[in-house]
């Protein structure tokens, strides 16, 4: 992960705008934002009603599991053995979750013994098998049964490729109790999922489940999903989605059941921003120094149509960082690869008066960018600085 090795010793500054004046970047910065990732473990400590798990692959940076740790996160949501390491690596006393279904030779045995790592995921009969005999101890497992859960809430679904139908769950679920192993239920509705409504219909999903199988459910994992504040977008206040679950919970009638939940990109998104410097303009097209190799990848995804809030700013004659104002106009964003497709999808709103060597902010950078970042064409972006 190319992790700086003393992160705490990075450089603080009181602004964002400071911190662009005073080291002039001209390689990708990011902007950490330490009360906002304490702001956003809050909200999901503070308003739902059971165990909160962060989603590792959001973003596995040390800086990010550490606020989260401090902030008061417990469990991790790991779904591999490489992504268990590094949470144990820096936090030995967090709780590792390994939540996906189909793992790799080996990796649910070694997540179990040299980990402690008692809860799995399955969607199939022979991720199953292959889960109990590498583990060997079912009393001690919490098996998940990950359904399907695919109900047009949001932006990029996520049950094409993981979860069952309730009938098929069901027999999963009968086979998981048959085994010794405590039978749950786990499904995702997709992510920055905008409806709170989805997480409603997938409980009802979860209760036609339990009917048809029989099998009484020793804990619901309600997956991640949960949306943050993109450029011109407001989601639904996170506590219609907490009223929204409860009530679905509610209606399910068991009180003693354990409840879980899987943000990631909720948790993360607002805690970091990231400074580019336009390396050259040409009429409507600016040429940065990130793109979609780099920060940029989420952007890649046909239905991810949200962008990142942009500031364009500028260092006045005496060196002083101004947020460029005026009316703004569109321009075309290239990343610095030679790669052609190395373009962000939509236009970038922006001051027609920003020129090469200004700077663009992008806010609510901390998900699906750090973690999914590559070395591309010589381009990684890895600077960083703290703010506050
Ligand atoms: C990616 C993922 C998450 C996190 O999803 P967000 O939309 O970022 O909240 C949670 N659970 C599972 C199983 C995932 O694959």
């Amino acid at each position: 992960m190319n992790a700086p090795a003393r992160f705490d010793s990075l450089p603080r500054f009181a602004s964002s705008l400071k911190a662009i004046e005073s080291l002039k970047p001209s390689e990708p910065l990011y902007l950490v934002h330490p009360e906002k990732f304490a702001a956003a473990a809050k909200q999901f400590l503070d308003g739902f009603d059971g165990d909160v798990l962060y989603a590792v692959k959001a973003n596995p940076h040390p800086i990010a599991l550490r606020h989260l740790w401090d902030a008061g996160i417990r469990h991790f949501d790991t779904a591999s053995l490489g992504e268990i390491e590094s949470v144990k690596g820096l936090l030995p006393d967090a709780i590792c979750h390994f939540m996906a279904p189909v793992r790799l030779a080996g990796q649910a045995k070694c997540a179990f013994e040299l980990h402690g790592v008692t809860d799995f995921v399955v969607d199939s009969e022979s991720e199953l098998d292959k889960l109990l005999a590498e583990t060997g101890d079912p009393k001690k497992l919490r098996v998940f049964v990950r359904l399907v859960a695919s109900l047009g809430g949001a932006l990029l679904e996520m049950s094409s490729k993981y979860g069952c139908r309730p009938e098929e769950a069901s027999k999963l679920l009968k086979r998981v109790a048959q085994a010794g192993a405590l039978p749950c239920l786990t499904f995702h509705v997709g992510s920055q999922c905008l409806s709170p409504f989805s997480y409603a219909q997938a409980i009802e999903i979860a209760q036609r489940t339990i009917t048809l199988s029989g099998v009484e459910i020793a804990a619901l994992d309600i997956g991640g999903g949960f949306p943050t504040a993109y450029a011109g977008q407001e989601p639904p206040p996170y506590h219609w989605y907490f009223d929204m679950i409860k009530e679905a919970l509610a209606n399910l009638g068991k009180h003693d059941l354990k409840v879980m939940c899987e943000p990631g990109r909720a948790l993360v998104a607002q805690g970091i921003s990231l400074v580019t410097q336009v390396v050259m303009r040409r009429g409507d097209r600016l040429y940065l120094n990130d793109g979609i190799y780099g920060s940029f990848d989420e952007q890649r995804f046909a239905g991810f149509d949200e962008d990142y809030p942009p500031s364009g700013i500028t260092l006045d004659a005496k060196g002083k960082a101004k947020i460029l104002t005026g009316e703004k106009r569109p321009f075309r964003a290239y990343g610095p690869t030679c790669d052609s497709a190395d373009v962000l999808p939509r236009p970038v709103m922006l001051p027609d008066s920003i020129a090469t060597g200004d700077f663009v902010l992008f806010d609510a950078m901390g998900a699906y960018t750090v973690s999914s970042r590559s070395a591309f064409n010589g381009y990684y972006p890895d600077g960083w600085a703290i703010i506050g």
